[in-house]
């Protein structure tokens, strides 16, 4: 770790300030990830043991887990103020009885993945690039996830039939030249059986990229092993995707995991969702974006908030995530920009959504406004020799 790096991480976990059940754990355990998925944090009970909720908001939560998942490990449970509703992490990771409401326009799968998979496990929307889905297991599950009709329904990864068939489909259609393996959490696979996959998936001539989405970094970044990043070097060019919501979960230790991962020559892109009570500010997001930069995280998509069932609480008016994206750009550096968009319902994919800056264009000029609202004009060429 860089000394740059040990100097802005300010909120590394000390181990008295774990809640006390862990503070005896030695480092040893507590930095290992197998203890960590051992430990993870599952049901109400645990969490009125170990934080003392009070009684009514362990029956709300009760009554989410009947619909969709919990788990939370001992590290990201040990980032939560839990005696604040609004803390950051809290609400990424403790179900409220919002997630029991319905609201208008919500879809179980917003995205028609289902409509736009070929075979099962592919989702083919753009020309060149697939999904891929491999497990529908996550370390945590996030309360936004918009992959919720999946994500920790089974605990099951795919079956060796569904894998020869999406290679199949792969191999049949040239055209696709980058694959996205996500879920769930791709690094959840037992690396054996994620080598077995990558490997095959890398004899196809015409797959030239292969990425990768996961929040392993984020919620379980011991997992983020040299053995691991031995393996991925191997199918070089990979790409990583990860997905930091708040400046608070960059600790030493992610930022030790992004850091060995962009040492494996991995290039490490960030995409996040923008979330009503969580980051949604413009403030947060800048520091957010600053110090992932400094880790060598580049942010990629700022995603406006799905309409997945269940989170509508979470979600902000399409004008603020505008109004966020021009108190960004042109204040700092382009790096730490990301982009916004909107994936569409419906399948439609996702759409960049950006303040406004070309204020008119015809054959002559190009009326700009620039970061500060001024106002500049460029000579166009259009139809001229
Ligand atoms: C997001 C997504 C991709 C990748 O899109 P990029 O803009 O290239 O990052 C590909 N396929 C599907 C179905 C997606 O949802
Ligand atoms: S890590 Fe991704 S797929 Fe898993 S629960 Fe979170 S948002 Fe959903």
């Amino acid at each position: 770790m860089t000394q740059t790096t040990k100097e802005i991480i300010n909120n590394r976990i000390a181990k008295n300030s774990r809640p006390a059940v862990w503070r005896d754990v030695e480092d040893e355990k507590w930095n290992d990830w197998k203890w960590q998925l051992a430990n993870r944090i599952t049901t109400a009970s645990q969490l009125k043991d170990i934080f003392g909720i009070g009684a009514d908001e362990q029956k709300q939560i009760d009554m989410c887990l009947e619909r969709f998942r919990m788990s939370i490990t001992p590290y990201y449970a040990s980032l939560m103020n839990v005696n604040d509703p609004g803390c950051p992490i809290r609400q990424q990771c403790i179900p409220t009885k919002n997630e029991l409401r319905k609201n208008p326009g919500e879809l179980s799968d917003p995205l028609a993945e289902v409509e736009q998979s070929p075979v099962s496990n592919i989702v083919h929307r753009y020309p060149d690039r697939v999904l891929f889905l491999l497990t529908d297991k996550c370390a945590m599950y996030c309360r936004h996830c918009t992959r919720r009709r999946l994500v920790g329904k089974t605990d099951c990864s795919i079956s060796e039939e569904a894998v020869v068939n999406a290679l199949e489909y792969i191999r049949q259609n040239t055209a696709i030249r980058d694959v996205l393996l996500s879920g769930g959490d791709p690094l959840m696979l037992p690396e054996g059986k994620l080598e077995n996959i990558i490997s095959r998936l890398r004899k196809i001539p015409h797959v030239e990229i292969i990425r990768i989405g996961t929040r392993v970094p984020v919620v379980l970044p011991m997992k983020i092993t040299h053995e691991l990043l031995q393996m991925l070097r191997k199918y070089h060019p990979i790409w990583i995707n990860t997905h930091f919501n708040h400046p608070k979960e960059i600790t030493e230790e992610s930022a030790r995991a992004c850091e060995m991962i962009v040492d494996a020559g991995i290039p490490l892109g960030n995409q996040n969702v923008l979330l009503k009570g969580v980051n949604d500010n413009a403030g947060i997001l800048k520091e957010l974006y600053t110090r992932l930069v400094k880790i060598r995280v580049r942010p990629y998509y700022l995603y406006q908030c799905d309409v997945a069932e269940g989170i509508g609480h979470f979600r902000t008016p399409v004008e603020q995530g505008i109004e966020i994206m021009r108190s960004l750009r042109g204040y700092i550096s382009g790096y730490a920009v990301p982009t916004f968009v909107i994936d569409a319902p419906m399948g439609g994919g996702k759409i960049p959504i950006n303040p406004e800056y070309l204020v008119s264009i015809n054959s002559d000029q190009a009326v700009m406004r620039n970061y500060k609202g001024e106002f500049y004009t460029y000579p166009n060429v259009t139809g001229k020799t």
